[in-house]
């Protein structure tokens, strides 16, 4: 049985950015949609969620059927319905967006499932009970939805999580305004309710060994994520207030004083990175109530990686963007007080152009904090993993997610490097569609 904490610990935080749907709105919005042939939206969606047709059952007021469809084919409707970058994905794709304004897929989505979870309308219904066990590394996004999967084909799925929460980056990482970590637990409780087993604060490789699993289950997922931002090595790198993008965004979304001697509120920080992650925390920063944000970014706008519209975000937040800048030295007696940039240019064209400094372009940014968003590595668990294949943090897996070592298996940002909740929660699916194949395959064998 699962013994989740409850949600109602955590504090009530700042809201989420969007407003639902009223009921008016959401059918408003639901009879604009043209029920496409081959519908784009659908084919955008990683999880392939039949766009069209949850949306025709808004339309006609199966609130509880919209539902339905959309987790059939993604339990995590209500999250991704919040924090997909709908913008490039089924929005994006959407014909209306041509001319018009395209269909708020997101928002429909969101008023569907806050609607069935609000109800107490079980996500899914777990199958007559078959025998083979799953052993699930990760309550993140992959390890959820590849437990969902099995539990719906009646095996049992046993998910080890080592923090103290369920939901991964659902809960701890994803920005406050996009999701609170109340809506994320919820989730996962309302999940846990239909027969998954989720054993929070158990760290495998420390809590639980691999031989234990091994010997527990008939095969292991692995959907742990990825680690922790690497050091940049740069001098004065452990000062206090040199802190991790991650654990800086897990403190905010929990309450904690994300910086160890003085409130955010006030603050000027600098953040190091260019991917969406260094933006979240721009954002999350200036909106935590920050005097200045700075972000440095060692090349152009035009080759970041973070999604422009999340960049505009920052930007309309009061984010200064400082590209083509790259940190020489964190300043500082027993906590930080600044931060030495520099300025380069690329000697060539293209994104791997070696930088070279610009002379005479060194100055200093008074700072309180510093923020590293320069990108996540592997966790420590892959290199107990015996057998299995993986670089840079990354696992090797084949077309079905099946790593080096057949008795496992992985799926979501270890095995793609960290990519989106969406891609997460297909790649969960599809492991536990292919242990299936292979429990099948073995006991008739
Ligand atoms: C700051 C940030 C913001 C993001 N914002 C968005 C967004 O707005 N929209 C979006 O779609 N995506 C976003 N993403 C990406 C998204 O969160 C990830 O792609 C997704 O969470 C990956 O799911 P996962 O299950 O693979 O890993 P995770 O969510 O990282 O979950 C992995 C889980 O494994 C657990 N674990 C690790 N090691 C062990 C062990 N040894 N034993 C037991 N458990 C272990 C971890 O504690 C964790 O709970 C964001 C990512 C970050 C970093
Ligand atoms: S592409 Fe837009 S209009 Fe067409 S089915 Fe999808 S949401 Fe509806």
């Amino acid at each position: 049985m699962s013994d989740l904490p409850s949600p109602l610990r955590l504090p009530p935080l700042e809201a989420e950015k969007k407003p639902p749907l009223s009921l008016d709105e959401a059918l408003a919005e639901a009879h604009r949609c043209l029920s496409c042939f081959d519908a784009p939206c659908t084919n955008a969606c990683p999880t392939h969620i039949d766009v069209p047709r949850f949306i025709k059952r808004i339309a006609t007021g199966n609130i509880a059927g919209a539902a339905r469809t959309i987790l059939s084919a993604n339990v995590l409707g209500a999250s991704c319905a919040r924090v997909c970058p709908t913008e490039v994905l089924c929005e994006g794709a959407c014909v209306l967006g041509d001319h018009h304004r395209p269909i708020a897929i997101g928002l429909l989505q969101r008023f569907a499932t806050d609607y069935a979870m609000a109800r107490g309308i079980p996500p899914l219904r777990a199958g007559p009970r078959r025998p083979g066990s799953v052993g699930i590394i990760g309550a993140g996004p992959a390890g959820l939805a590849c437990a969902a999967e099995l539990v719906q084909a009646g095996y049992e799925a046993v998910v080890y999580e080592a923090a103290e929460w369920p939901g991964g980056l659902n809960t701890y990482g994803v920005a406050q305004y996009k999701m609170t970590p109340r809506v994320s637990l919820q989730e996962v409780e309302w999940l846990a309710r239909c027969g998954l087993d989720i054993r929070c604060g158990v760290r495998v490789g420390v809590d639980v060994s691999l031989a234990e699993l091994e010997a527990r289950h008939d095969a292991i997922f692995v959907g742990v994520g990825m680690g922790a931002v690497p050091p940049l090595g740069l001098p004065g790198e452990d000062l206090p207030n040199v802190v991790d993008a991650l654990d800086f965004i897990a403190d905010l979304k929990l309450g904690r004083p994300p910086l160890i001697d003085r409130p955010l509120r006030g603050a000027r920080i600098a953040v190091i990175g260019g991917g969406n992650t260094s933006i979240d925390v721009t954002t999350q920063a200036a909106r935590a109530g920050a005097a200045t944000v700075w972000l440095l970014y060692r090349r152009d706008q035009d080759t970041m990686p973070a999604y422009a519209h999340e960049l505009h975000l920052s930007i309309e937040h009061g984010t200064r963007l400082l590209c083509h800048t790259v940190p020489v030295r964190i300043v500082g007696q027993d906590r930080v007080t600044g931060l030495e940039i520099e300025q380069v240019r690329p000697e060539g064209e293209g994104r791997t152009a070696p930088l070279v400094p610009v002379p005479g372009s060194r100055r200093l940014l008074e700072v309180e904090a510093v923020v590293r968003a320069t990108g996540q590595g592997g966790v420590d668990l892959l290199r107990q993993l015996p057998g299995v294949a993986h670089r840079g943090g990354v696992v090797q897996v084949d077309e079905w997610g099946r790593t080096t070592n057949p008795r496992y298996w992985a799926g979501g940002d270890c095995i793609s490097g960290g990519k989106e909740v969406v891609n997460a929660v297909a790649e969960g699916k599809r492991a536990a569609q292919g242990i299936i194949r292979d429990i099948l395959a073995r006991k008739t064998s």
